[in-house]
């Protein structure tokens, strides 16, 4: 019993110490940043890299901790799913490669004969496993390196799966070598002082793997190293192709592509946001304004009820503990109201029966807090037809043939431009494409300064950073070159960089701000030009009655219902637009004017667009006259529209690309 009260109060020592680190990171970075003490775009973005990955450090302290008083009480249930085990050791070895790189030590991964393609386990607890020991390893290894080995042995005649981590580090002495399986013990307190963490890592590991049918054991000799073994329940492995050393490595490479991913989503969809907090509310409504979702929010579960009697939406994410009404009562109200879209519990609660109550009030869905953008996407995705664009990123710098790729990167035409797939997607997602036109030219230049400075981690960044962002805003051309950037720079291949970094330069000079068909160079001196005078339309033969076909719908036939609706606003607006015509005022019918040439793109009536744009110069220079003329062949447009056109039923999906 002393024994235990004294680990608990070491534990409690190192945790308040644990949670103190990253805390100070949080609370001062932030603390600078809203005083304004930061003095670069490349200074703030590296303070919020800080805070961002100790906030990481502390939910994964806070996860542990959860997943051990889980298992402590016997309410952990582990899944049996095949699973590619070495793809899973392989990934892992790969993030954390960069960390064994830091210390100069080698990290391989090894083969040990044949082992089987899949094998029955859990493959998240599996990759915490190996993360933990792997992690551990690199953590107490100075010299040398760490070697995993996979192989395939016999345990009283069942096939056993077993992974040893073999490091060359300080070792752990023959007294302690059990009781670092103890949770809160650590082999020797200077150690922890030196090299962090709590001592919960192997507690939780064995406990898994103990679970899926098997163990981890120890052997060290202090100053020599340590190997860990974990062996887990192989399943029934009866039609399972077996692969030797060579297949499983080059099967493991190539299961492990890192994707790029950006989510699209048919417009217009509408989602309303329920949280108290009004961080919360903000976050959540710009990540999917990023996506080109319309979001509407309310802060309890009362207005929740309230908006969605008064307007339609698709979704619903709705946080579960709120004032006035919570998320339980806001659902179970919904649902006798007959509401029966998806509604989506968003909450802090990350207990499992959370999740059982969130269903029984009528929830659709669970997701947990902190919002995790990924698998919030994922999840919307899966629920209002969104689509995935995927790409592979560029592979390993090792067998890059650099040169031809580079070539054919930086040779681009000067004079070329590029436009975001989203130019006319609407006013709001214009307004961030430009915000990242616009916001380009600093970040390169921090890119630049990073580079002469050799930080790798800020390159690293940079480039991950556009990876994503561009593709989010519709410029995919920054995909592929981003993801070799990156990978160059987490390689440390610094002979490749500056080339690569030029290539993403060369893509960067020649995006067209949205709105604004001209290219880059000569943005700058038209951005306060005055819009010049527009002439009369030309007369159009009275007898061209060819009918317009949305390209929208000729192209996906499920998109009948969105075509449709903006059919219905379109006569609204026309009146609209004559009566302001007849009022002769101008902002009404400019504001129509935008509105028509962003929504009719949209939906694949491309030929408003000129016309449309047209009627907005008249706007802006107060030129009725013209503006008469230009309405009338609008209308003219608008009567040849064949709103109910014949369109063979293709089984083509609605995915973006075809869209465009
Ligand atoms: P965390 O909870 O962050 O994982 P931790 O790594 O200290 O913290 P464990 O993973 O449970 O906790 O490890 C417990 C102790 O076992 C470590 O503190 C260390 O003293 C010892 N240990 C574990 N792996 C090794 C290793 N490969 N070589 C030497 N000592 C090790
Ligand atoms: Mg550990």
């Amino acid at each position: 019993a002393e024994a235990a009260n004294q680990a608990k109060s070491d534990f409690l020592a190192n945790m308040s110490h644990e949670i103190r680190t990253p805390m100070n990171a949080i609370l001062g970075f932030t603390d600078i940043l809203r005083r304004g003490y930061d003095k670069s775009t490349a200074e703030r973005s590296k303070y919020l890299d800080t805070i961002h990955s100790s906030g990481k450090h502390l939910l994964q302290l806070i996860n542990d901790v959860l997943d051990l008083s889980k298992v402590e009480a016997g309410r952990v249930e582990v899944e049996r799913l095949p699973t590619a085990a070495h793809t899973i050791v392989n990934e892992v070895t790969s993030v954390l490669r960069v960390r064994a790189e830091e210390k100069g030590i080698d990290l391989t991964l090894e083969v040990n004969g044949e082992i089987p393609a899949e094998i029955e386990t859990d493959p998240t607890r599996l990759r915490q496993i190996v993360t933990n020991l792997i992690g551990n390893a690199i953590k107490f290894t100075e010299h040398g390196g760490v070697r995993v080995v996979l192989s395939l042995q016999d345990h009283d005649g069942a096939p056993q799966y077993a992974i040893r981590i073999i490091d060359s580090g300080i070792g752990i002495d023959a007294e302690a070598l059990e009781s670092v399986f103890e949770p809160f013990v650590q082999a020797d307190a200077s150690v922890t002082r030196r090299f962090g963490g709590t001592g919960l890592g192997l507690a939780i590991s064995r406990r898994f793997a103990r679970l899926l049918g098997g163990d981890i054991v120890a052997h060290s000799t202090v100053g020599e190293g340590t190997v860990f073994v974990v062996t887990l329940d192989a399943g029934p492995l009866a039609g399972t192709a077996m692969l030797n050393a060579a297949a499983a490595i080059a099967d493991a490479a190539v299961s492990a592509p890192e994707q790029v991913v950006a989510w699209r989503f048919p417009a217009p969809t509408r989602v309303l946001v329920v949280d108290d907090g009004e961080e919360n509310r903000e976050l959540v409504q710009l990540v999917l304004q990023n996506v080109g979702i319309d979001v509407a929010v309310a802060e309890n579960g009362q207005i929740a009820v309230d908006t969605v009697r008064a307007q339609a939406f698709d979704l619903i994410l709705l946080d579960m503990q709120m004032p006035v009404l919570d998320g339980y009562g806001a659902t179970r109200q919904l649902r006798a109201d007959r509401v029966e879209i998806p509604i989506i519990a968003l909450t802090a609660d990350a207990m499992k029966g959370f999740e059982e109550k969130c269903l029984a009030a009528g929830c659709t869905g669970y997701l947990t807090k902190p919002v995790d953008i990924d698998q919030l996407l994922e999840t919307l995705g899966e629920r209002l037809g969104g689509t995935l664009e995927a790409a592979v990123a560029a592979s390993a710098p090792e067998d890059a043939p650099a040169n031809e790729i580079e070539a054919a990167l930086t040779a681009g035409d000067p004079t070329r431009t590029i436009h975001s797939r989203l130019e006319n997607a609407g006013p709001a997602i214009q307004a961030t494409v430009c915000k990242f036109v616009d916001g380009l030219d600093d970040r390169f230049a921090a890119a630049r300064s990073a580079l002469e400075a050799g930080d790798m981690d800020a390159i690293a960044s940079f480039a991950h950073w556009i990876k994503g962002a561009g593709g989010t805003v519709g410029f995919d051309e920054f995909t592929k070159p981003a993801a070799r950037l990156e990978a160059l720079a987490k390689g440390n291949a610094v002979e490749y960089l500056e080339s690569a970094l030029a290539a993403l330069e060369t893509i960067g000079a020649a995006l067209v701000r949205p709105g604004a068909s001209l290219a880059p160079a000569e943005r700058a001196e038209t951005a306060t030009a005055v819009p010049t005078a527009v002439s009369a339309p030309a007369p159009e033969p009275d007898e061209d009655a060819t009918p317009i076909v949305s390209s929208l719908l000729r192209d996906n036939p499920r998109m009948r219902p969105i075509v449709d609706q903006f059919h219905a606003r379109l006569d609204e607006r026309m009146a609209e637009l004559r009566a302001a015509l007849a009022a002769q005022d101008c902002a009404a019918f400019g504001e129509i004017a935008v509105w028509l040439k962003g929504a009719a793109a949209t939906v694949g009536y491309e030929i408003f667009v000129e016309s449309a744009g047209h009627l907005e110069t008249c706007a802006k220079t107060s030129d009725c006259e013209n503006a008469r003329a230009w309405t009338e062949a609008i209308g003219r447009l608008v009567a040849r529209i064949d709103r109910d056109p014949e369109i063979p039923g293709k089984a083509v999906p609605a995915t973006a690309a075809n869209r465009a």
